[in-house]
């Protein structure tokens, strides 16, 4: 079954947001085959987002996403990457469809909730950055 990365960044794990994300993605059908609470490190995040090095908010989003505890995740489902896309909507919320979780939980382009792969290349690059395959169980 396809696999796919979701983290759920500080501002949506901090402000208690993760069980009504968690629940979206249940109820879409997908699988929880890995997760873990805990904080990225600048090495860990210039790994993650190694092809937005260089970019102009690339210290603001590292800065970000090592400020505070997430949650990472592995979902597993047919089609999981491209529908969890759709389910978390565009980067930047103002953009976002009504009701996906970008929409409801984010607050700005930055601070937007979520994060998923964007392709199965990027899955397969990404899923090991967080996991060992002995915590996957699909
Ligand atoms: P996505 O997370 O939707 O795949 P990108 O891959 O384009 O979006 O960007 C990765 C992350 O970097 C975004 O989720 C967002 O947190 C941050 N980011 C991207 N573009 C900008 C921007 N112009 N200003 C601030 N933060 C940005
Ligand atoms: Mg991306």
């Amino acid at each position: 079954m396809e696999k796919t990365l979701v983290l759920i960044k500080p501002d949506a794990f901090g402000s208690n947001h993760t069980g009504d994300i968690l629940k979206m993605y249940e109820d879409a059908g997908f699988k929880i085959v890995a997760a873990k609470v805990m904080q990225m490190t600048e090495s860990l995040a210039a790994k993650h987002y190694a092809e937005h090095i260089g970019r102009p908010y690339y210290p603001s989003l590292v800065e970000f996403m090592t400020s505070a505890p997430i949650m990472a995740l592995v979902l597993s489902g047919e089609d999981v990457i491209k529908k969890v896309r759709a389910l978390n909507g565009a980067t930047n919320p103002v953009e976002a469809a009504e009701g996906t979780i970008r929409k409801l939980y984010a607050e700005s382009k930055s601070k937007n909730a979520v994060h998923a792969s964007d392709s199965p290349e990027s899955a397969a690059r990404e899923i090991p950055i967080f996991f060992s395959a002995c915590e996957i169980f699909d």
